[in-house]
């Protein structure tokens, strides 16, 4: 199984536009420059997408992305929905036929309303986005292995948060974007992962997002062998914050390749 983080900033990207001279990280270092967050997954050979930032196309092109077999939105927020049309080439690269797209109503509604155009069973024209929406199944079984899921709180919305398990070796991964809290339903699916991947947004807290403290502390108490923080703000630079975590718990950063 391999996990690349081809965005981990939060929805408005790291720098900002505009951003404050001498607040926040240092820009020399490559690992706080951040796109806005999405993985990539391959298992056991199937590829899916996992949100499709507004920098899709750069985050495909920079990370060898060149399959994509199912995407999965986790919710219909901005940084994670803009970069569907994108999806286009995917769709040309699999024979010209529609993506199967999978969410929970709330992001099916947001793909239909912002992309009309792709609701299609074949693209119109050779090069044109084509979605097959789906809604998410508690248990999605792909040719890979299984994609389970649960229901995370978000502000005034819920979001997919998704236990990856590959069938022909039983590595597992978890990934909790965009959330407050990990309650009990979500901690006791993603029991046994090899990775935890959790939403850490900056140091104080947030009300929709888990801070990168509470974000340790819930990847510590979950106990998984190696853990991940993403969609993080300007404010939280990689080496001081990185050096303050825990040993198993790590700041994820765009272009990281986890493999197992
Ligand atoms: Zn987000
Ligand atoms: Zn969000």
């Amino acid at each position: 199984m391999e996990i690349i983080f081809l965005g981990t900033g939060t929805s408005q990207g790291v720098p900002m536009i505009a951003q404050p001279e001498g607040v926040g990280s240092d820009m020399s270092n490559p690992k706080n420059w951040r796109m806005r967050t999405s993985i990539h997954v391959e298992m056991g050979s199937h590829h899916i997408q996992v949100d499709a930032a507004p920098e899709f196309r750069m985050q495909c092109i920079q990370n060898g992305i060149e399959r994509v077999d199912t995407f999965i939105l986790t919710h219909g927020h901005a940084d994670h929905i803009l970069g569907m049309d994108d999806l286009r080439r995917f769709c040309d690269l699999n024979g010209g036929e529609a993506l199967p797209v999978y969410s929970s109503e709330e992001g099916l509604r947001r793909v239909e309303q912002i992309f009309p155009y792709a609701i299609l069973d074949k693209p119109i024209v050779q090069g044109y986005p084509a979605f097959r929406l789906e809604r998410m199944p508690q248990t999605l079984e792909l040719p890979g292995g299984t994609v389970e899921s649960v229901l995370l709180p978000h502000g005034n919305m819920d979001v997919l948060g998704l236990v990856f398990t590959e069938a022909n070796t039983g590595k597992q991964c978890t990934y909790y974007t965009d959330c407050k809290e990990v309650g009990e339903e979500a901690r006791f699916l993603a029991e046994g992962s090899d990775v935890v991947i959790l939403d850490g947004l900056r140091q104080n807290p947030h009300p929709s997002h888990m801070s990168i403290g509470e974000a340790s502390e819930t990847a510590q108490s979950m106990g998984a062998p190696l853990s991940y923080i993403t969609h993080m703000t300007f404010k939280v630079d990689h080496e001081s914050t990185e050096s303050a975590l825990p040993e198993n718990v790590h700041l994820a950063y765009d272009g990281l390749r986890v493999s197992w």
